[in-house]
């Protein structure tokens, strides 16, 4: 019997599978594989949504399985050790895979190849989460990128929706007989993995992942004017599922282009951004470890280890950065206005290294990617590609001035403010009068931007 494995790991569905296709259409027998890896567990905190929203994405997963007379197959332990001793078990000749652009996952992922070809089986890696992979959208000299919009330009020109935003559908008659891996693996739960369960605030799994796509459809034309809004339900929250895959990249970009309008347009833009981003780390790996524009890797960063804490407590006396930083905090999620906001004043304000925010999300976020999340980073830092210089600072009063105009979500996150009326959450001297416990500013804005443009400028001359 010629036989599969589909290793999934950022492709938690069963639906617009390129991965699951491409073995389904070569071979008799496919077997789906999850394997959680310890080396990965152990960078993480015991308390981690990312842990319960997989492991219940795979519970939903492994039911979809079995309605179609199959099972998931679960392991834990080293992906190199795991997949080829599960291929001899089962005498399967291939695995295939979606391709990661993660540094770390690409070694690993050359581990398992070498581990596989020594017991002659083949490995595939397969282009799944992007639409564009490393090498296809290139300058006319034939370099990648290193600022958005002529990437997304040159993005748009090579996007052909037939072909790209295909839906790849497998052949599901394929799936191994469940009584043939009745007894493989191990069933994964949080206390096996050493987390403890978490709440989530966005319903995990495929269906849920459709059910918010859906949803957002019947408001995407309103995105543009919405999408910067904080307080209003203007974005798709779609982050987590594009993360995990438990939305396809194609399925969202077939949702964009089933509306002919701006909002839509604007929507599509952003998938590009995610899509550049992944191009950047797949291209520029270094940025893991080291600012994307090299004049800046020596900055000094003065920032204090006490404002660092006062930023990751929301406890800053800056209402729109607290309220941002307690709502995540207690949910896992930020909007990206208020990511920007937050980044800004870290780096800015507070003269912090980008790499200790940068680590703080990587550990909190729900729909942490190591390539969006270092990019908006470095981005927001001026350390990355933002077209625009560093001597660009937010200024967190006219921030939340335009963003949160009634102060609708600051008094949802920041208590201590609720007693006061619209505009005067914005307003240091209202809440001084009230005295209601919150704390005063720990730094001044002003003096703040100048330190800060002086520090890039010292650099910049080489000071
Ligand atoms: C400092 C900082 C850190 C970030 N860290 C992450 C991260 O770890 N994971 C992550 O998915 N996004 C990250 N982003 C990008 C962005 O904030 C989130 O993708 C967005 O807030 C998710 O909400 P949404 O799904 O409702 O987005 P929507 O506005 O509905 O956008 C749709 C999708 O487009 C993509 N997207 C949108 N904006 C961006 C962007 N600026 N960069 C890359 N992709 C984008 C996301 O996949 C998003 O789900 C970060 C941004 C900043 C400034």
């Amino acid at each position: 019997m010629n036989r599969a494995i589909c290793w999934i790991r950022r492709d938690l569905r069963l639906s617009d599978h390129r991965v699951l296709a491409r073995a389904c259409e070569r071979h008799d027998e496919v077997v789906v594989v999850f394997v959680f890896d310890p080396s990965i567990l152990k960078r993480w905190a015991p308390r981690n949504r990312r842990v319960s929203f997989i492991l219940a994405s795979l519970a939903e997963l492994d039911g979809k399985l079995r309605q179609h007379g199959s099972k998931l197959v679960t392991l834990l332990g080293e992906p190199s050790v795991e997949i080829p001793e599960l291929c001899s078990r089962l005498g399967a000749s291939a695995t295939y895979w979606g391709l990661d652009h993660d540094p770390f996952a690409i070694a690993r992922d050359e581990r398992v190849a070498a581990a596989l070809a020594t017991n002659g089986v083949r490995s595939e890696g397969i282009s799944d989460q992007t639409i564009r992979v490393k090498g296809e959208v290139l300058t006319k000299g034939g370099t990648p990128f290193r600022v958005f919009t002529p990437y997304s330009r040159q993005w748009l020109e090579l996007f052909g929706p037939v072909v790209d935003a295909a839906e790849a559908c497998a052949d599901l008659s394929k799936l191994v007989a469940v009584n043939i891996i009745e007894s493989e693996g191990v069933e994964l739960n949080h206390e096996l993995l050493g987390f403890e369960a978490m709440d989530l605030w966005l319903e995990p799994g495929e269906e849920a992942g459709q059910a918010a796509l859906a949803a957002f459809e019947s408001r995407i034309d309103r995105y543009g004017e919405t999408r910067d809004f904080p307080a209003s339900s203007g974005v798709s929250f779609l982050s987590a599922h594009l993360r995990f895959g438990t939305v396809s990249i194609r399925s969202a970009v077939r949702a964009a282009l089933r509306h002919d309008t701006a909002g839509a347009k604007k929507w599509l833009i952003e998938l590009v951004w995610r899509e550049f981003y992944q191009d950047i780390l797949a291209n520029f790996p270094e940025v893991v470890h080291t600012t994307y524009d090299p004049q800046y890797a020596n900055l000094p960063w003065p920032g204090s280890h006490e404002h660092f804490e006062s930023w990751c407590l929301g406890r800053t006396g800056f209402p729109i950065v607290d309220a941002a930083m307690r709502c995540f905090n207690e949910t896992g999620w930020m909007h990206n206005r208020l990511r920007m906001i937050v980044a800004s004043f870290l780096t800015k304000d507070l003269l912090v290294d980008y790499k200790k925010g940068e680590a703080y999300f990587a550990e909190g976020l729900l729909d942490f990617d190591l390539a969006s999340n270092n990019g908006g980073w470095q981005w927001a830092a001026s350390t990355g590609c933002d077209a625009q210089p560093y001597f660009r600072v937010f200024n967190p009063y006219l921030q939340s001035r335009k963003f949160d105009p009634d102060g609708e979500f600051i008094r949802r996150w920041v208590p201590e403010l609720a007693g006061l009326s619209g505009e005067d959450v914005h307003n240091p001297s209202a809440f001084q009068v009230l005295e209601c416990g919150y704390v005063d500013a720990i730094v001044d804005h002003d003096v703040q931007r100048q330190r800060a443009v002086a520090m890039f400028e010292s650099c910049r001359l080489g000071g």
